[in-house]
């Protein structure tokens, strides 16, 4: 029988302007996107399952510097960083989920332990750390997430007194640069360490099981303890074999308030709808309607992949077993 096993991935969606980005920072990211696509092609092909796969993807996203997820997180307000991550699985609608962590280095890993070894469903900061450091997860010190290009983005955030999806605020730069060498690069590319972006995998696996991962480090310059959509269950992530797997990026405020992931699985419920017309609905209608902007990725249970997005880009792929990656950055 053949398998339609299927893994998709993104980092994040924003104002990323090809102008401002050089061939070899773009083919920097498409190479990091179709490597990380490979790793869980490799777990589907084996027969592993889709938890497994996406919980792989996202580990691998959070520990890459390119996104903003675990190692180049953004920073908060107070020049910190406050993670969150979730994950859950299709099959039996078992989902677990952290936020506010300071010192887990995948909180994927940590997201995937609640929905093993807990009775809940998310843990909050000093909790969250202290299940993941009950599970025997690494620790690592805060400045393990620091990373210079991020930390020049946040000042440029401090100084317009705002916060800001990542992508934007790598093209905020990318301008600041420009204008400080306009007499010889107009359009001076971004340095290939200064462009992140939140991180999702979602697959099918050969048994016909969904699942979907989400984590973030947030929004540049965000307040501290503010918490996104990424770790909430329906908002940021979202799976069931009856219907797709989901996890979105973008301002998550406005991810919460549509509850986007599950609306997605809702109206394939509900309304009967194909998986790309729910998802261009959430994306391209609902979403507007109160200036969401981002983009989502989502599979469903006979293989079919939908990647939309509203914003200028977004990083993204998918693979399918037997078949080589796809990795995209534009419309
Ligand atoms: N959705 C994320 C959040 O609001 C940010 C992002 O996707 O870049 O935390």
């Amino acid at each position: 029988m053949k398998s339609n096993a299927v893994i998709a991935i993104h980092g994040g969606a924003g104002t990323i302007l090809r102008a401002s980005m050089a061939p070899e920072v773009e083919t920097r990211y498409l190479d990091a996107l179709s490597g990380i696509l490979a790793a869980g092609q490799r777990i589907l092909a084996a027969g592993g399952s889709a938890l497994d796969a996406v919980e792989q993807a996202v580990r691998l996203l959070e520990d890459c510097p390119l996104f903003n997820a675990g190692h180049g997180a953004v920073f908060t307000s107070a020049g910190t960083h406050e993670l969150d991550a979730s994950i859950m699985d299709g099959r039996t609608l078992e989902a677990g989920a952290v936020c506010c962590v300071k010192h887990v280095r995948n909180p994927v890993l940590a997201a995937r332990r609640v929905l093993e070894k807990s009775e809940h469903v998310l843990f909050t900061g000093e909790g969250a750390e202290a299940f993941a450091a009950a599970q025997g997860l690494e620790f690592v010190d805060p400045g393990y997430f620091h990373t210079d290009a991020r930390y020049r983005q946040w000042l440029l955030a401090r100084g317009e007194a705002r916060a800001m999806l990542d992508h934007d605020g790598a093209t905020l730069e990318a301008k600041a640069a420009a204008n400080a060498s306009a007499d010889s690069l107009p359009h001076e590319p971004i340095d290939p360490n200064r462009k992140f972006g939140t991180v999702g995998a979602v697959a099918l696996d050969a048994h016909g099981h969904l699942a979907a991962a989400t984590s973030t480090g947030g929004i540049t310059n965000k307040q501290v303890g503010r918490v996104g959509d990424a770790p909430l269950i329906g908002a940021g992530c979202y799976a069931d074999d009856a219907t797709c797997a989901v996890s979105t990026t973008g301002s998550g405020e406005m991810f919460m308030r549509m509850v986007a992931a599950y609306d997605v699985a809702a109206q394939m419920k509900y309304r009967g709808v194909s998986l790309s017309e729910a998802a261009t609905n959430v994306v391209m209608e609902q979403l507007p309607r109160i200036d969401g902007r981002g983009g989502l990725i989502a599979v469903d249970a006979q293989g079919n992949v939908v990647l939309p997005f509203n914003t200028e880009g977004m990083y993204r792929g998918y693979a399918r077993v037997g078949e080589a990656p796809v990795a995209s950055i534009y419309v």
